[in-house]
C-alpha cells in the first residue's frame, strides 16, 4: 500500500484486496462507489459516467457510482455481464465512528466510518426475487477431481435443492451442460479445465470436510439416510458449501438434503447434442424457438423450472417414465379437473423461493404471507384431488406432501395481515388480535393520533386560523404550521406555542401538548415495531423448522403443474401417450416437429407429418433429398419425440412406441464453433469420434450431413465409414441425412440399413418441396433448383447448370465418384483383416526370447517385423 494513500484509500485498498477479482461496491452515503479498474469496467457495462476522485500515486483515481436505492438493477446487469461483486457496507454510523475516534484518541474530525464486505453477489448465489428469473432455476455447481473420478455438487440456493453425483472426467462437460450452472467453482490449479470456473482454494474440496459440513447442516450423525455418497461427491460438496459460506460471509443459505444422482437413471446427452436439439435455448440463444418454449404450458414459475429440469435430464428407467405419463394421462382424461387444477395453481405464490429467502435471512413479511397462501392453496388442491377416484400411483404419492402444515398455515393466517409488505421498517404486518400487548401499543398511538387530530381543530379555533395544520416529517417529527401572514399570533410570548422553523411561506411551531402526544406515539410506535420484529423472527423460525416439508410441498405442486401443463399441451395438439418398450425400436406414426410446426402455424402453413420406424433389423435410415426438403426437421423431430417421451410427457404424433434410449447423440455437419478455437471440420470430427466411441445398441443417433466440411472425396469417404461403423459396431438406432447419392450403395452391404428421401418434384421448371418422407434413394439433389428458389441471379444458375452438365458427363465416363467402390471389402472384413494383422505380429513378438538374441539377430528381426507391417 502506498504510504501517500489517504486513510479512506487505505481502507478501500484493504477491502479491494479481500474482494480479489470481484468488483468492489464501496458504500459512501447514498451511493456505492467503484474505483480504479473496477470503475472502468462497471462504467462500460452499465453505460454510466466515469469520473475521477482525488489522486493516488500522483494520478487521478477513476470512479463511478450507483445509488444504493436502485443498486439491485445495476447488480443484475453486472451479474448478467459475467461480473462478481463484493458489497462493502458501512458497519457503523458517522457518530459511532467519532465516538470510536475519541476513545482511541485519534482526531475526531477525520474519523473514518468502518466498512466491511458483507456479501459477495455472484451469478450462482442470488436469492433476490428481482435478480432471478421466475421460470428458470439458478444453479451453482462445484466440481473436483479425486483419483481419476470427478465429483459434482450442484444446488439452486433460491430453493435449496441440492444434488451430488460423480462421473468420469471426459463426461464432465456433458454433466455441466445438463446442470446448466450459471456459476461453477473448482479447485485452483486445475490444468486444462474444460470449462470456465471460479478458482477456490484446494483445501475447500476435502471429502472429510464436506461430509462433516453436510452432517452439521442437516443435524445428522450419518449421511446414509440420504444416500451412499462417494468421496469425490463429498469433496465437491465441501467445495460448494465452503463457497456459499464465503459468498455469504459465514451465513449459509437454505440447503436441503442432497439427492444422489445415480449414473444410469437418466438418458445421457452431451453438450453438442443439447445445443443442436435446442432444448432449453435455441442456437441463437434465448428461449424463443426452443423445445421448451413450444411445449411449456405451466402456470407457475416452479412448474416451468421443473419442466426444464425434466427436459434436461430425461429418464432412462421405465417405471418412473410410466408413472409420469400416467399422471399426465389422468389429468388429460378429465378436462374439468384439469381446468380447476390449473386455475388453482395459477394463483400460487413461489413458496420454494420464498422459503429460500426466509431461511437465508433475506426474507420479508411478504415471503411469510406467500408461504401462508401457498400452503393454504396446496391444502385446497389436496382436497380437490382427494375427491377423485382411481388416482394413479404418482398422484397418490404426491398427496401427503400437499396436505400437511395445517398448524403452520393457521399460525401464519392468524399472525399476518392479508397482504404483508416487503419491508419491515414501518411495521404493520402483524395482524390485529394476534398479540394483545401489540394491540395495546397500537391503541395508544392510535389514541394519540386522534388526540392530535382533535388538537388541530382546537388550535384552528383558538387562533382563528383555519389554515393551521399539524404536520409530520422525518426531521422535525410533529409540528404546527401556519402561513407566514398568520404567524404573529402564535409568536406572542404567552401563546403557548414555541417557534421551531421559518420557511419561505410558512412558520412552524411546537406546543407542550403536541410534544406530549407525539412522544407517546413515538414511544408506543418504537415498542410496537420491536414487538413486530420479534414476532417476525419467531415466525421465520417456525417456517424454517419445517423447511423440508415445505420444500416437499413446493416440489409436489411443481410436479402437478408440469403434468397439468403437459396434459394441456397434449390436448391442444392431439398428441399421444408414447408406449415405452424395452426392445431397441422406434416406431412413430405421423410425427411432428413441435417448434417447426408452431412456426409454420403462425404463417398458416401446414406441417407434413412423417413416420419413422426403426428396429433391430432396420436400424439405420439414410435420408436423402433436396436442400430445404425437411431432412434436418425429420431427424430432429424424432430425437425430440424420444426426449419428450422419456421426460415423461405426451408426444406430437398419432402413435409412438419408444424403446428406451440410454444415450442420445445429435450432430450437424460443419457447425461452427469458433469460440472454442477449433476449425469447423475439426469440431465435426471430434464430435463424431465421441459418438463412435460411446454409442451403444440402446442409443439413438442423428447425424445431419456429417462429412460436409471437407472436400467431396474426403467427406464421402468419412460419411461412408461412419455410417458403416454405426451400423456394424455401435449398432445404435440412427437417422443419417446426407447429400451423397453414392452412399445409397451402402444398402447393398449393410442389411439393417435402408434408404429414404424427402420428396420433391419439379413443376414447370420450378421446384416444389413436398416435405414428405418416402422409401428409396433420392433421385437427384435439386441443389440448383433450390438456388433458383433462393433468388440466386438467373445467369449464375444458368452458368452453374452448364458446369454441372460437364461434371456429370465426366463422372459418367470415368464411372462416377463412387466408381472405385466396387472392390471395397466389407466393413467387418476390413476390421477383421486389421485385427488379424495385429495378431500375427503379436504372436511373433510373444515367441521371441529377447535374452537369447545376439545384437545382430535382434536388428535383423526388427527389419523383418517392419517389413511385415
Ligand atoms: P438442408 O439440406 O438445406 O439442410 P433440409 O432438408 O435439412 O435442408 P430442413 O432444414 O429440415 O431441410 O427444412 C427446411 C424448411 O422446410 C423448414 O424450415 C420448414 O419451414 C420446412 N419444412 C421442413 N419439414 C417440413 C414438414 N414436415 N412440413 C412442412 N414444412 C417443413
Amino acid at each position: 500500500m502506498a504510504s501517500s494513500a489517504t486513510p479512506m484509500m487505505q481502507q478501500y485498498l484493504g477491502l479491494k484486496a479481500e474482494a480479489g477479482d470481484c468488483l468492489l461496491f464501496y458504500r459512501m452515503g447514498d451511493f456505492f462507489e467503484l474505483f480504479f479498474d473496477d470503475a472502468k469496467r462497471a462504467a462500460a457495462v452499465l453505460d454510466i459516467a466515469l469520473t475521477t476522485r482525488g489522486e493516488h500515486d500522483g494520478t487521478p483515481v477513476p470512479m463511478c457510482g450507483v445509488p444504493v436505492h436502485s443498486a439491485e438493477s445495476y447488480l443484475a446487469r453486472l451479474i448478467r455481464a459475467g461480473c462478481r461483486v463484493a458489497i462493502a457496507e458501512q458497519v457503523e454510523t458517522p457518530e459511532e465512528a467519532k465516538e470510536r475516534a475519541k476513545r482511541e484518541g485519534s482526531p475526531v474530525s477525520k474519523a473514518l466510518v468502518q466498512r466491511d464486505i458483507v456479501r459477495f453477489v455472484t451469478a450462482g448465489t442470488l436469492t433476490e426475487e428481482a435478480l432471478l428469473e421466475p421460470r428458470r432455476a439458478n444453479m451453482l455447481a462445484a466440481v473436483c477431481e479425486l483419483r481419476g473420478t470427478c465429483g459434482v455438487a450442484a444446488c439452486d440456493i433460491s430453493t435449496g435443492a441440492m444434488s451430488l453425483e460423480e462421473c468420469e472426467p471426459q463426461r464432465l462437460p456433458a454433466i455441466l451442460a445438463r446442470i446448466g450452472a450459471s456459476e461453477v467453482v473448482a479447485p485452483e490449479g486445475w490444468d486444462d479445465m474444460p470449462f470456465d470456473a471460479v478458482a477456490r482454494p484446494r483445501g475447500d474440496f476435502a471429502s472429510d470436510d464436506g461430509e462433516k459440513r453436510l452432517k452439521a447442516i442437516h443435524g445428522v450423525a450419518t449421511l446414509d439416510g440420504f444416500g451412499q455418497f462417494t468421496r469425490a461427491m463429498l469433496a465437491a460438496a465441501g467445495g460448494l458449501v465452503a463457497y456459499l459460506e464465503h459468498a455469504g460471509r459465514g451465513e449459509l443459505p437454505l440447503l436441503l438434503p442432497p439427492q444422489l444422482r445415480a449414473g444410469g437413471a437418466h438418458m445421457a446427452m452431451d453438450e453438442a447434442t443439447r445445443a443442436s436439439l435446442e432444448i432449453l435455448a435455441s442456437q441463437q440463444g434465448g428461449r424463443t424457438n426452443s423445445l421448451i418454449a413450444a411445449i411449456d404450458r405451466c402456470v407457475t414459475g416452479a412448474g416451468a423450472r421443473q419442466l426444464a429440469e425434466d427436459l434436461s435430464a430425461p429418464l432412462a428407467e421405465r417405471p418412473t417414465i410410466e408413472a409420469r405419463l400416467a399422471l399426465v394421462g389422468y389429468i388429460l382424461a378429465d378436462p374439468l379437473l384439469r381446468g380447476d387444477l390449473r386455475t388453482m395453481l395459477r394463483g400460487l405464490p413461489d413458496i420454494g423461493r420464498a422459503l429460500g429467502r426466509l431461511v437465508a435471512g433475506r426474507g420479508s413479511p411478504r415471503d411469510l404471507g406467500q408461504i401462508r397462501d401457498g400452503l393454504g392453496e396446496s391444502r385446497r388442491i389436496h382436497d380437490l384431488l382427494r375427491a377423485k377416484a382411481d388416482r394413479p400411483a404418482l398422484l397418490e404419492a404426491l398427496l401427503p406432501d400437499l396436505s400437511g402444515h395445517a398448524e403452520l398455515t393457521d399460525l401464519l393466517s392468524h399472525a399476518l395481515v392479508p397482504s404483508p409488505p416487503t419491508e419491515r421498517q414501518s411495521g404493520g404486518y402483524i395482524a390485529e388480535g394476534y398479540d394483545a400487548a401489540l394491540d395495546e401499543l397500537r391503541e395508544v398511538s392510535g389514541n394519540a393520533r386522534r388526540a392530535i387530530a382533535a388538537m388541530e381543530a382546537r388550535y384552528r379555533e383558538e387562533t382563528a386560523t383555519p389554515s393551521l395544520k399539524i404536520r409530520h416529517n422525518g426531521v422535525l417529527g410533529y409540528f404546527i404550521e401556519v402561513p407566514s401572514r398568520h404567524a404573529d399570533k402564535l409568536m406572542e410570548a404567552d401563546s403557548g406555542f414555541t417557534h421551531r422553523q421559518t420557511m419561505a411561506n410558512a412558520v412552524r411551531f411546537n406546543s407542550l401538548t403536541l410534544h406530549e402526544e407525539a412522544s407517546r406515539i413515538a414511544e408506543a410506535g418504537g415498542r410496537a415495531l420491536a414487538a413486530e420484529e420479534a414476532h417476525f423472527e419467531e415466525l421465520v423460525e417456525r417456517v424454517a423448522a419445517r423447511r423440508e416439508a415445505i420444500a416437499a410441498t413446493a416440489a409436489a405442486l411443481a410436479r402437478l403443474d408440469v403434468a397439468a401443463g403437459q396434459a394441456e399441451r397434449a390436448s391442444d395438439g392431439e398428441w399421444c401417450r408414447p408406449a415405452i418398450a424395452d426392445e431397441p425400436v422406434l416406431a412413430i406414426e405421423a410425427g411432428l416437429h413441435p417448434v417447426v410446426e408452431a412456426a409454420l402455424a403462425t404463417s398458416r402453413e401446414r406441417f407434413v407429418a412423417n413416420d419413422c420406424s426403426l428396429s433391430e433389423s432396420d436400424r439405420l435410415w439414410l435420408v436423402g433429398g433436396p436442400n430445404m426438403g425437411g431432412k434436418s426437421t425429420f431427424l430432429r423431430q424424432n430425437a425430440l419425440i424420444v426426449l419428450m417421451a422419456q421426460a415423461g410427457g405426451f408426444v406430437p404424433a398419432r402413435s409412438a412406441t419408444i424403446g428406451l434410449v440410454d444415450q442420445m447423440f445429435s450432430r450437424v455437419g460443419a457447425a461452427d464453433n469458433l469460440a472454442r478455437g477449433r476449425s469447423t471440420f475439426m469440431v465435426e470430427m471430434v464430435e463424431t469420434a465421441a459418438i463412435l466411441s460411446q454409442a451403444t445398441e440402446r442409443s439413438f443417433v442423428i447425424l445431419d450431413e456429417v462429412g460436409r466440411g471437407t472436400s467431396t472425396y474426403d467427406g464421402l469417404a468419412l460419411a461412408w465409414a461412419v455410417a458403416e461403423a454405426i451400423h456394424e459396431t455401435n449398432r445404435s438406432r440412427c437417422l443419417f441425412a446426407t447429400h451423397y447419392h453414392e452412399m445409397a450403395r451402402l444398402a447393398e452391404t449393410c442389411e439393417a440399413l435402408s434408404l429414404h428421401h424427402v420428396r420433391a418434384k419439379e413443376w414447370k421448371g420450378d421446384l416444389v418441396l413436398l416435405h414428405e418422407l418416402a422409401e428409396g434413394a433420392a433421385d437427384r439433389s435439386y441443389g440448383l433448383a433450390v438456388a433458383k428458389l433462393a433468388g440466386v441471379p438467373p445467369p449464375v444458375v444458368k452458368r452453374a447448370r452448364s458446369v454441372l452438365d460437364k461434371l456429370e458427363k465426366g463422372r459418367a465416363e470415368t464411372g462416377g465418384l463412387a466408381a472405385g467402390l466396387g472392390e471395397l471389402p466389407l466393413f467387418a472384413a476390413a476390421l477383421q483383416a486389421e485385427e488379424k494383422e495385429g495378431d500375427t505380429l503379436r504372436e511373433k513378438l510373444e515367441g521371441i526370447d529377447v535374452d537369447a538374441l545376439s545384437p545382430r539377430e535382434a536388428l535383423d528381426l526388427l527389419y523383418e517385423l517392419k517389413r511385415e507391417i
